[in-house]
């Protein structure tokens, strides 16, 4: 063994948020994808705090080990560095399947990886799924519907995307990986679940996301003018994360399995959203500037939501305004944070 005086002590004197405690019958294993991740963390925050044991999987292409360092340590979590392109074996009851690159900047960045991520990926965990006969959901997108033609979108529509536009590696990523799902229920009986996420903000969104709340925050804070691509008459609608992960658990434990969209109807322009952002944080003298807009930027987006609202009684419940608050207060604090060179 190795001798005690080379022996490093670790630190422990590490304490937890206390957990809820489950019997054998209730806990439940569960793997997330991207559990390290700006929602993959706040799914772990969850279900940690529930009781359940977790194992978060993440190559940090985007995700964080600062997300999820809180619970690093604990008896029921373990972090793996792991990259979803690659197999993965484990014994899990169910898979929360969220590792991919989300926002434009990030997916563009290497498109053929976000492919392979969302083909490749996808096939590995539904391979996983059927040996473990674990319950599979798959993080689907608003992005199915590309630029549409039907407004506001329910899953009964099947989208208008530009198959070698710039936004194809991530929307016909997730078109693939939603027919993989179905394929692999089909054949193999895997039992599927899928999550059409809406735009979703909140605290742990990367500082370079790149996304329009994460952007107009910052921006606001730091009294740089703030970018609306294009005229600023497209439309999203933004739900808070915690509503989303709400509804992926509801989703998980429901027993439907065709697509369900997840996000909060309230839809606004980009321009009246500039507005918004610029008067909720106090002082700011931001000037509010026109830029060039995006290829195949979609025009308009608004989830129906009445499937969740029948099939797993969910819908969002956190104000817009209460969610952006405290997303401004989390930027606030990181852009301090970095001030100090990345010390607490
Ligand atoms: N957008 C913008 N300024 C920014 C970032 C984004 O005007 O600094 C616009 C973008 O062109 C799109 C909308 O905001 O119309 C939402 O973009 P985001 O990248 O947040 O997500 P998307 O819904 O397009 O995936």
């Amino acid at each position: 063994g190795i001798p005690d005086e080379m022996a490093v002590p670790l630190p422990t004197t590490k304490s937890f948020p206390s957990v809820r405690y489950r019997n054998e019958e209730t806990r439940k294993r569960v793997l997330i994808t991207g559990g390290a991740g700006f929602v993959g963390s706040h799914l772990v925050d969850k279900l940690m705090l529930d009781g359940h044991e977790i194992i978060a999987l993440d190559n940090y292409f985007t995700g964080r080990k600062k997300n999820i360092e809180h619970w690093i340590g604990h008896p029921n979590f373990e972090m793996v560095h792991h990259d979803v392109v690659n197999p993965y074996f484990v014994e899990v009851d169910q898979i929360y399947h969220l590792a991919s690159p989300a926002s434009p900047p990030h997916y563009m960045y290497n498109p053929v990886k976000t492919i392979k991520t969302n083909t490749l990926g996808t096939i590995n965990m539904l391979g996983l799924a059927k040996r473990v006969k674990a319950t599979v959901l798959l993080a689907s997108t608003s992005e199915v519907y590309g630029d549409p033609e039907v407004h506001p979108q329910p899953e009964t529509y099947w989208g208008h995307v530009n198959t070698i536009g710039p936004r194809a590696c991530y929307d016909e990523g997730k078109r693939v990986a939603e027919s993989l799902m179905v394929a692999y229920n089909k054949q193999e009986n895997v039992k599927i679940r899928i999550a059409r996420i809406f735009n979703t903000f909140g605290p742990r969104m990367h500082m370079n996301d790149g996304r329009v709340v994460s952007n107009f925050i910052i921006q606001a804070l730091q009294d740089k003018p703030i970018t609306i691509y294009g005229n600023g008459t497209q439309t999203r609608s933004f739900q808070y994360v915690t509503d989303l992960v709400d509804g992926l658990i509801a989703l998980m434990n429901s027993n439907y399995s065709l697509p369900v969209n997840i996000g909060n109807p309230e839809e606004h322009t980009i321009g009246e959203f500039a507005t918004i952002i610029r008067d909720l944080v106090p002082g700011s003298t931001s000037e509010i500037v026109n830029q060039e807009s995006q290829q195949d930027d979609p025009q308009q987006r608004r989830p129906d939501i009445r499937r969740a609202a029948e099939q797993i009684q969910w819908r969002p419940q956190v104000l817009m305004k209460d969610g952006l608050l405290k997303t401004i207060e989390y930027f606030r604090a990181e852009i301090d944070r970095n001030k100090r060179g990345g010390k607490p």
